[in-house]
């Protein structure tokens, strides 16, 4: 069965076919047999489209900068051409779409139907940038490709369950009546690698508690106990929690209110503030990604080492109440981009939880390692770096819901 993965955002469309038949349901993903990217921020009203299939890498310039026209292009790709993988659209039977936020109405995978878009709509003023691209993802799809089934797959949906102590703000309780409360994001990652934890440590996922710690451009960290996320480290919106690529993560709120009254700052500047120019770009001056911010360590910037250090410091304090949370901890798990790639990121982490009989082996963790235990022998925790497979875990959500509804 061909299932059609969108993860449509504001400044990037990126998509990915996967071809599953019922043995493909085994413990290890499939690689999709299609993939694009579509990126709008390189020129103003324009898109780069890349896509990979066949071994072929193609790279097409868009002359335009709509969001619909921009995944019609993409799908061309699918039936043309050198990167055609299939005959016609029509063969694609289901499409799953990551939506970022679901708020408190969607616990698992979702069939979308108009109540469902129109909650989704509903949500926009809690995910601004998100939501609305999701809604023309959906329906970009349903002109595109007519009545066939779309579901959503929240990133809130895995942190649906988190006990109410967690999940609410110390503000007046209207508030959390009003859905001022945590939500946490991220849900498919960290589902996904509580799962392959299980799997690599061959014990069921209901015996395990484990801190995943999802560092990529966003990060975010999550206490996963009997396969229950029951604490996590963003809330309301992506932007609280853990020091980020270009996000703040958690800071004093009265610094707002402070820059609000006595600088003037406007709410879309503390936005653009907090979320584009804070984290490891604001600190260090050099940039969000994290390989730039070490090669200025290396070259001696006092800023770039000032950088990592506030982030490994504000790592290992949310791996401590994420472990305070759980009370003990089978697994401490890294992924995506920093957290699978960087070694001195899972090595400094590590650094300070010696004394719970953490031990990381040193030749293991340095040596590129992938869905492996990176932890000694005698480690009393396991560590393990593991592969976040988000398409391939929104592919696997479309089919059981599919198989559930047939
Ligand atoms: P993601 O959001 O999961 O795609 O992660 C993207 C981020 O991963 C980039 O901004 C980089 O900071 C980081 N990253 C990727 N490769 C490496 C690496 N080899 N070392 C350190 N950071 C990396």
């Amino acid at each position: 069965m061909k299932i059609l993965i969108l993860n449509a955002g504001s400044s990037s469309q990126k998509s990915c076919l996967y071809d599953l038949k019922e043995d493909s349901l085994n413990d290890h993903p499939l690689d999709p047999i299609w993939s694009a990217n579509i990126d709008w921020t390189v020129a103003n009203g324009q898109g780069i489209l890349t896509v990979k299939a066949k071994g072929i890498k193609k790279i097409i310039n868009l002359s335009f900068s709509d969001n619909r026209q921009g995944i019609a292009a993409m799908l061309d790709t699918l039936i043309q051409e050198e990167t055609q993988v299939i005959k016609q659209l029509s063969e694609i039977k289901i499409v799953g779409h990551r939506v970022v936020h679901g708020g408190t109405d969607y616990s698992k995978a979702t069939l979308i139907t108009p109540e469902v878009k129109a909650t989704i709509r509903r949500l926009i003023p809690l995910a601004p940038t998100h939501n609305p691209a999701h809604i023309e993802g959906i329906e970009a799809i349903e002109q595109l490709l007519g009545a066939i089934p779309q579901i959503a797959v929240f990133d809130t949906a895995f942190h649906s369950h988190m006990p109410l102590e967690t999940a609410a703000y110390p503000i007046p309780y209207e508030w959390f009546e009003k859905g001022i409360r945590r939500y946490g994001f991220h849900g498919t990652s960290h589902k996904y690698c509580a799962y392959k934890a299980a799997q690599i440590l061959n014990k069921p996922l209901t015996d395990l508690k484990l801190i995943t710690c999802h560092l990529g451009n966003g990060c975010s960290l999550a206490a996963i106990k009997d396969g229950i996320s029951i604490d996590t480290t963003m809330g309301f919106t992506p932007l609280e929690g853990l020091m980020m690529g270009s996000r703040s993560g958690s800071i004093d709120p009265a610094i707002l209110i402070y820059l609000m009254r006595e600088h003037n700052l406007t709410a879309n500047q503390l936005d653009e503030m907090l979320n584009k120019e804070s984290g490891l770009k604001g600190i260090s001056g050099i940039s969000a990604d994290l390989r730039a911010v070490i090669q200025g360590i290396d070259q001696g910037n006092i800023r770039a080492k000032l950088a990592l250090d506030m982030y490994i410091y504000r790592l290992r304090a949310k791996i401590g109440s994420m472990l305070a949370t759980l009370g003990d901890l089978d697994a401490l798990i890294f992924t995506a981009g920093v957290g699978e790639n960087s070694a001195i990121v899972r090595e400094k982490a590590c650094e300070k939880f010696d004394f719970l009989g953490l031990k990381l082996d040193l030749d293991k963790n340095n040596n590129r390692p992938m869905n492996i235990d990176i932890s000694t022998t005698q480690s009393r925790v396991r560590i393990l770096v593991i592969h976040t497979e988000e398409d391939w875990a929104i592919a696997q959500e479309c089919w059981h819901l599919r198989q559930s509804n047939s």
